[in-house]
């Protein structure tokens, strides 16, 4: 079916705002995009569907568990990071795939309808996590402190991970407190031999640091519940630091959170052109820390925005999270870097840009309608920091 959406402003990365302007859309495609003039005179483009505010690409959300979606933010009082894990590991352990599938789809419905197209998902279920669609890339994330089960653990990751699917499949390292140094290894080389992303969780916590430099502390505690009888060689160095002498760190990987990182850290990611998915909400609940996001543009990092999951975050919309982020940042970033944070330098990151974060010929049609009655110069600032639950999935 084949249609002409008109809105108010077409808003992406690439064109800014433009206030005449037509997308043609083709069974989901974007065939073409130009001056609405001149489209209505070819009769050919089909009905014009008029929308009075802004027409965007639907955001990316570069950092999710849609597996986690039966729980709350609200639900484990936690004292700590490593309290909060342990509860969830439990309450998360209790359930089966049967009894958590429903809300998974759920989850990812709602975020679709509030304007997301493309979600980095991590999980630990390979069927569940794999049956929720193609607009994701399926990070599947590998746990295994003790280097005497990391060839196992490898063996069976990849081996399921390999099927063909029209999913995006890649394996995933929990973090450097949680995964031995060759299981990361070979999850890297997995996962750079196929061109994909390798997501890290990486220096959320001070507790990490700590254990990661020293081998003690809470990560401690955390590892005698869930594993009883693990080995970790003390680093003394940051998390950072010890992933990078692993060779984790080059272009194709996302570090997620980065709140606890100091200048060296950032310097030896900005060398490898490594990104950083942000995800500010998450980060007050669990350590209480956002990170310091004015030193990553600084250092020219690419910075992404993800929700995280609702078992840390109190929602799955990317509009609230970009609108949480430019709040908390807005003294050192504009709306504009927020809205491009989250479409076109996600994508290009992502290896997705041919299909998701713009509005090009080509890319499929994941657009969000905003109803706006202001000015053009307003309209970014609009996106960033107010558009949250006033977002429509624009339906073809
Ligand atoms: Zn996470």
């Amino acid at each position: 079916m084949r249609a002409i959406l008109r809105g108010r402003f077409v808003v992406d990365s690439l064109r800014g705002i433009n206030s005449d302007m037509g997308v043609v859309v083709d069974n989901g495609i974007i065939t073409d995009v130009g001056n609405f003039s001149d489209m209505v005179k070819n009769a050919e483009n089909g009905d014009v569907r008029e929308f009075d505010g802004i027409i965007c690409p639907a955001l990316i959300n570069a950092h999710t568990h849609l597996e986690l979606s039966s729980f709350r933010d609200t639900q484990f009082q936690h004292s700590d990071f490593v309290d909060w894990v342990i509860k969830l590991v439990n309450a998360r352990l209790s359930m089966m795939s049967v009894d958590v599938g429903p809300d998974c789809h759920r989850a990812k419905r709602e975020a679709e309808e509030s304007g997301t197209g493309f979600f980095v998902n991590v999980g630990n279920d390979f069927d569940l996590n794999r049956s929720l669609g193609d607009n994701q890339i399926f990070a599947f994330e590998q746990i295994g402190i003790n280097e005497s089960s990391s060839g196992k653990i490898f063996a069976g990751a990849s081996e399921v991970a390999s099927v063909e699917s029209h999913v995006r499949t890649a394996l995933a390292v929990h973090s450097p407190y949680s995964v031995s140094p060759s299981l990361m290894k070979s999850i890297k080389l997995y996962n750079n031999l196929r061109g994909s992303v390798t997501s890290i969780h990486l220096s959320e916590t001070s507790d990490e640091l700590e254990f990661v430099m020293s081998g003690t502390g809470r990560m401690t505690d955390l590892l005698n519940q869930r594993v009883g009888k693990w080995q970790f060689n003390p680093a003394g160095m940051s998390p950072v630091e010890y992933v990078d002498s692993l060779g984790l760190l080059d272009n194709r990987t996302l570090c997620v959170h980065c709140v606890f990182t100091n200048e060296k850290d950032l310097d030896l990611m900005s060398k490898r052109g490594s990104a950083v998915a942000v995800c500010v909400r998450s980060n007050r609940e669990l350590s209480g820390h956002v990170p310091a996001v004015e030193n990553f543009f600084q250092k020219r990092l690419r910075v992404l925005i993800g929700t995280d999951s609702r078992a840390s975050s109190p929602d799955l919309d990317m509009f609230s999270e970009i609108a949480a982020f430019y709040s908390e940042f807005h003294s050192v970033v504009t709306p504009e870097q927020v809205f491009r944070s989250a479409t076109y330098d996600a994508a290009q990151f992502l290896g997705i840009a041919s299909t998701f974060g713009s509005i090009s010929p080509g890319t499929a049609a994941a657009l969000v309608y905003v109803p706006f009655d202001g000015r053009g110069d307003e309209v970014l600032e609009y996106l960033a920091a107010d558009a949250q639950g006033k977002t429509i999935k624009v339906n073809l």
